[in-house]
């Protein structure tokens, strides 16, 4: 068996690792992978580039594993690395994602060597795919220098979709389109400038805390329509849920043939109140977008330590059981959930604690202004003119923190992605992404079409490369949308 595994980012990284980790199986047949990237950050992606201190990993190690089921690997390669970065407030290690990009180094160098070592001939190409064609019993791809590669199996790890420019302003002096590395864009700023930044998420927030590093003493503004920041993270408080499982859910969709977000909300409910707490109350701080934002950054600071359950739940039920449920709702149920989106983003993927405190700083003592009701930005000259809903103010320069659309396509990916449409490799899903049309073809990631609105974190991606190193074992079919995985405790 020839693999070919295109991109080599986290989802390569973890799809070698379970390659390695079950070598023993393909034992009779060893085989060859090659793995295609085109960029200077092989294994770290665009996230986990070198980058400023200020730039950290947004959960706790125990999440972060890059081998499905295995909680503790990140926890044991960080071992004495993790001394100095300890969250106080959330009581884990928060370490720079350069740092955390190291991990992907060594993991993916490990699993090569493995795969070497039981007779794989492993091989990186540093060049991206353009074309994918089927040729005989296999695949002939081609790279940008048009040198072609047979393979017999595709695992397409290419990431997710690559940010939209709403106000047109790329290429223009001032504008920063893509804000990593922070190390190499903020160097373009000067310290006493005033800076809008374009979006309130975790990219934003990276992008404030990264300023403060660096003594900005110019105003920032985060502006963006909703004016809402993400949640803060709340120390981990492990429980196994007894409503809101896998379980319970799979067999929802035996009996009905589909699962309803009411029903969803019923398990959530059980839950709540099982542990004694109020669901209406829960309901009232998730739904409700009219309280000051500051006010709520405050509010959740003090709540770290709160051991209520409902925030919890729904942060780890995103990631654990977002991406298996969602293709078990009924389109109207999604049309729903996506009307939440905001909401659910900012309760699924907090804040961590520390980089909240400097936040609730940065606005307390007027550094840094929330804006809500963004309408345009325009160039003007030596800057920018911003319209939002309080008015009109200006900036010298402009960052856009902005999140790509959920299953785009990424621009390096296109040429690719056309071809494998073309060939009927795969089809264009109507949410976005592409499905594979041909069992010889996997997608670990974002480009997978189908999947929820939510980026996929590093335990989404662990999980789907050990399923998907099951399937090019042929040992296992891969999962349907009926199967849900197993959750973490
Ligand atoms: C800024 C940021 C921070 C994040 N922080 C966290 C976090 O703290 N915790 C967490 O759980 N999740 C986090 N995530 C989410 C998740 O970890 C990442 O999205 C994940 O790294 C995606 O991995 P990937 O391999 O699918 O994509 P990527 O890392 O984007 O890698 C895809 C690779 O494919 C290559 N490629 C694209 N097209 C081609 C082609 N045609 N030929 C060959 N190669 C190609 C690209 O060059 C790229 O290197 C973060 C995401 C972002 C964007």
């Amino acid at each position: 068996m020839d693999i070919a595994i295109v991109g080599g980012g986290s989802a390569a990284v973890a799809l070698l690792d379970a390659l390695a980790v079950s070598a023993d199986e393909f034992a009779d047949r060893p085989g060859s992978v090659t793995v295609f990237e085109p960029s200077p950050q092989l294994w770290r992606g665009r996230p986990y580039a070198a980058d400023l201190d200020s730039v950290l990993v947004n959960s706790i190690p125990r999440l972060m594993s890059i081998r499905s089921g295995d909680f503790g690997h990140y926890s044991g390669w960080l071992g004495e690395r993790s001394t100095g970065h300890l969250d106080q407030r959330l009581g884990e290690p928060l370490v720079p994602r350069g740092l955390y990009g190291e991990y992907l180094v060594d993991s993916a160098e490990g699993a090569l060597a493995a795969l070497r070592e039981r007779g794989w001939s492993c091989g990186v190409v540093r060049g991206p795919v353009t074309n994918i064609v089927t040729a005989g019993d296999g695949f002939v791809l081609t790279t940008g220098d048009g040198q072609q590669h047979r393979a017999s199996r595709l695992a397409l790890c290419a990431g997710g979709g690559t940010s939209p420019d709403p106000y047109g302003l790329s290429g223009l002096p001032g504008y920063i389109h893509d804000p990593y590395p922070l190390a190499r864009t903020l160097d373009e700023i000067a310290p006493e400038s005033a800076v809008s930044v374009v979006g309130s998420g975790l990219v934003a927030v990276d992008i404030v805390v990264s300023l403060a590093a660096r003594g900005h003493s110019g105003r920032i503004t985060l502006h963006s329509r909703s004016g809402m920041l993400p949640h803060v993270w709340q120390r981990p408080n492990p429980r196994v849920s007894r409503h809101l499982t896998g379980e319970r859910i799979t067999g929802l969709y035996r009996e009905q043939g589909f699962v309803t977000v009411d029903d969803l909300v019923d398990l959530v409910r059980a839950e709540i109140t099982g542990a004694g707490e109020s669901f209406d109350d829960f309901a009232a701080e998730i739904l409700d977008t009219s309280e000051d934002p500051v006010a709520r950054l405050r509010r959740h600071i003090g709540a770290i330590d709160d051991p209520g359950i409902g925030r919890r739940l729904l942060r780890e039920s995103a990631h654990q059981l977002g991406a298996s449920v969602w293709p078990l709702l009924r389109e109207t149920d999604r049309a729903r959930l996506r009307r939440y989106f905001r909401t659910v983003n900012a309760v699924a993927s907090p804040m961590v604690p520390v980089n909240a405190l400097t936040v609730l700083d940065m606005l307390d003592t007027g550094c840094l202004r929330l804006a809500r009701g963004v309408r345009a930005v325009e160039p003007v000259s030596g800057g920018f003119r911003v319209h939002d809903a309080t008015g009109t103010g200006t900036a010298d320069t402009v960052i856009n923190a902005v999140n790509p659309a959920p299953q785009a396509v990424p621009a390096a990916a296109r040429g690719l992605v056309d071809s494998l449409v073309d060939t009927g490799l795969a089809t264009r899903h109507p949410e976005g992404g592409i499905t594979p049309a041909d069992p010889r073809v996997h997608i670990v990631g974002d480009l997978s079409g189908g999947g929820s609105f939510m980026t996929t974190g590093i335990p989404g991606i662990a999980g789907r490369a050990a399923v998907t190193a099951r399937a090019l074992r042929g040992g296992e079919r891969l999962a349907t949308p009926g199967r849900l995985t197993r959750l973490p405790a």
